[in-house]
This record gives structure tokens, sequence and C-alpha cells, in this order.
């Protein structure tokens, strides 16, 4: 090992190593932009770091204009992630604890209403590849770059520092980190299993109990927590008397549609969220909601031969378009269930279609809407276009940070 990369292997690193950039790589740096990939660097002063080093690199352009630091992925085509803007930045435990106290300020200025939420996402909040939610007193952790997995117990004491909180959960089974030349693994960092698998949250008013450990994502979909509570605005507004919640996991848009609509019928694939959504109907004392296990393609499909009719559907599917190649059969997924969707609304009736992939755009949701209105031969009023909740910033010259796409609209 040469002495260049020696040094480079110490996170104290006096001299780091510097990535010289190509046109293409320095522009996208500087038009506001985390990445560069792999390509795009064009050689390294003194010598490349080594891949276990977790000590940020500095970025310069072909004239050996100063980009800012960034942290260096030795796996991942995506090879460097910006940290900062400032060369002269110090990246140490003090700076993750800024970070993190900056992205906990934000959220308690404009979380309403819960007190679960997203606490870091990643290049939103300046800290790349660092995923926290929060769930009332319990933390889940996702690190899935090589140089945050690296520091993860720091970043966890930091938390604790911070938060106190009564339990930490690992998810980092999530397929991303191969990519990074990670292990995949989920597990209890603090606290009790038993607390991690019954965390009780408070949203919108109403009670869930979530499990941290077996739960999908890190245990519910905090991305739609705004949107739970506009379909109900809207079904109340409306006068709804029924819906149906399509993909409901643990019945985020149930329980909220529950509380106005006297019959909610919502449909997963999933029996555990099922249990789960069906205790947490109880728990809130909302009565008649059907929780039904199937297939939504053929559900949809039976509902409508069936003449089954409701004032509200809501389709939350999965990602259908998990990479820009799957998007034309993704887009045909997205027709079907919105046109049988539309087929089962009473005239007036409302629809709240989402997706949550971020190769589908708005603009091309919004097209297979329009296409699906046509077929059904029904005339689709715009109510809102909605997005992600505020704790999942989006930040503009990252188009990567916005996924969900939540459409609101009337069929006549
Ligand atoms: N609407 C939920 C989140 C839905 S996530 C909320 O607001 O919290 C997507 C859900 O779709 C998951 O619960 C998954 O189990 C379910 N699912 C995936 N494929 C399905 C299918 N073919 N039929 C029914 N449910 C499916």
């Amino acid at each position: 090992m040469s002495a260049a990369r020696t040094r480079a292997a110490t996170p104290e690193a006096a001299v780091p190593a510097t990535a010289v950039l190509n046109d293409r790589g320095a522009e996208r740096v500087r038009a506001g932009h985390p990445w560069v990939y792999a390509g795009e660097i064009l050689g390294w002063e003194p010598a490349e770091p080594a891949p276990d080093a977790r000590a940020p690199v500095r970025l310069r352009d072909r004239r050996a204009r100063e980009l800012g630091l960034a942290d260096f992925s030795p796996h991942s085509q995506i090879r460097l992630r910006l940290l900062s803007r400032d060369p002269a930045a110090r990246v140490d435990a003090a700076f993750f604890r800024q970070r993190l106290e900056q992205a906990l300020a934000y959220r308690q200025r404009l979380v309403r209403g819960s007190d679960a939420y997203r606490l870091v996402a990643a290049e939103a909040d300046g800290l790349p590849g660092l995923i926290v939610d929060r769930y009332a007193a319990a933390l889940v952790v996702q690190t899935l770059t090589w140089p945050m997995a690296a520091r993860q117990s720091e970043l966890v004491a930091a938390l604790e520092e911070l938060l106190q909180p009564a339990v930490v959960v690992e998810r980092n089974e999530v397929k991303v980190r191969q990519k990074e030349g990670l292990e995949l693994r989920r597990g209890l960092l603090r606290g009790e299993a038993a607390a991690a698998s019954q965390t009780e949250v408070a949203i919108n008013g109403l009670r869930f109990q979530l499990d941290l450990l077996e739960g999908q994502k890190t245990g519910g979909f905090l991305d739609q927590r705004e949107n739970w509570a506009a379909a109900a605005g809207y079904a109340a507004a409306l006068g709804a008397q029924s819906a149906l919640d399509v993909f409901t996991y643990q019945g985020g848009f149930a329980l909220h549609l529950a509380r106005h609509c006297p019959r909610v019928e919502a449909v997963d694939s999933s029996r555990p969220a099922l249990e789960a959504a069906e205790r947490n109907g109880e728990r809130n004392r909302l009565g008649a909601i059907d929780w039904v296990e199937a297939n939504a393609f053929d559900l949809l499909r039976d509902y409508d031969q069936n003449d089954r009719r409701f004032d509200v559907v809501v389709l939350d599917p999965p990602a259908f378009a998990k990479s820009r190649a799957a998007l034309a059969t993704a887009a045909a997924g997205y027709k079907e269930i919105n046109l049988r969707a539309l087929k089962l609304l009473n005239p007036g009736g409302l629809l709240v279609t989402c997706s949550c992939s971020h190769h589908l755009s708005e603009a091309h949701l919004l097209d297979i809407l329009a296409a699906a209105a046509r077929d059904a031969r029904r005339e689709l009023t715009l109510l809102e276009r909605r997005g992600q909740a505020c704790d999942h910033p989006v930040l503009l010259n990252v188009p990567e940070t916005a996924y969900l796409k939540c459409i609101f609209a009337v069929a006549r």
C-alpha cells in the first residue's frame, strides 16, 4: 500500500485525497446536485483513497477550482456524494451533530399533529445515505452508503445524545446497500425488541401501533401522513358515504376516511399488514371497516364486474417502476388500476391516486390518468396535486428527492 493510501485511510487524515472531475461532473455539482459518477472522475491527487477510507475527499474541476468535500463510495457507480460546498469544512463529529440538529429543528417547526416523522432524509438534509425515522420514542436508522455505514455507531451516539430514544432499530436490509458493497442486516441497536415491535405513535389524532422490526419500509409510510388527512378532509366536504382504500398497508387512508364515511373497505395482499390495520381500527374505536386480503388487480376487476360502487377510491400501490427501464410496463399497471378505480366511482366520487415511483413523473401520471378517464368515459376534475409530507423535503436541484405523487380528482 502506498503512503498516500495509508494516509487517506485514517479518518483524521490531514491531507484528504482530491478527485478531479470532468466537465460534466463539475457542472452537475455546480448546478446544485450532490452526486458524481465513477466515469466523471478524471483522476486522483495524490492517489485514490483506500476502499475502507471514510475520510471525505476534495472535489476539483479541471482548472483546479474547488467544489467542496464529498463522501467516497468505492464500489458504487455514484462514487462521490457532496457533503459540503466549503472546501475548508471540518467533517468531524461536530459537523454531523450540527446537520442532525438542523434536520430536527426543521421538523420541529414544520411537522404538525404527529410524533412520527422522517427526521433525516439523506441528501435533502445534507446527509447523503442517511435515513432516520422517528416514531415517538423510537428511532429507525438506515445507513445506505459505504461512508455512512462506516460511521453508523458515531451517528447513533449523536442521535442518542440529541433525543434519548428508548429504542433504536437498524433497517439496513435494503437492496441499495449491495451496490455499496455493504451487507444487508436489520436488528435492534438499543432497547427492547417488544417495544420496537409494538411502537405506538399518534398521527392526526389517530393512534397507530407499528412494528419497527418486521413492518414494511421502516415500519410505516410516513410520507403519506399529510395526504391521509387531506383525503379525509375532501371525503367529508363531498359527503362521501363509502370508501375503498386499495393497497392500504396498515390502514393509513382507511382509518382517516372511516372518521367520515360510514362504510370503508380496505384491501391489501399482506395479511400481517391487515391484521395490524384491524388492531389500529379497534384501538381508535373506528367501527365498520372491512379488511380484505386480496390481489388488488383481481379485486378491482371483480368489483367492476359485480357493479360495486364507492364514493371514494384510494390507490396507493408499491412502486411499479423501480427503474427507468421498467417504466413502460409500470405505466400499463398504473393505467389499469386507475381505469378500474374510475369505473367503481359513483358520479361525483373522489379518486385519490398515488405513485411513489421516482421514474414516473407527475406529468406522466396525469397523462395516464387522462387516458384512463377517456377509456372509462368519465370526466375528471383535478382537485389537488400533492406530494410527500414536509419531513421528506424535496430539493429542487435534486430531482431524485421528489418521488411521491398524490392526485386528488373528482369523477363526473
Ligand atoms: N397506503 C399505504 C401504503 C401502501 S404501500 C399507506 O398510506 O400507509 C403498498 C402496499 O401495497 C403494501 O402494503 C403491499 O403489501 C401492498 N401490495 C403490493 N402488491 C399488492 C397487490 N398486488 N395487491 C394488493 N396489495 C398489494
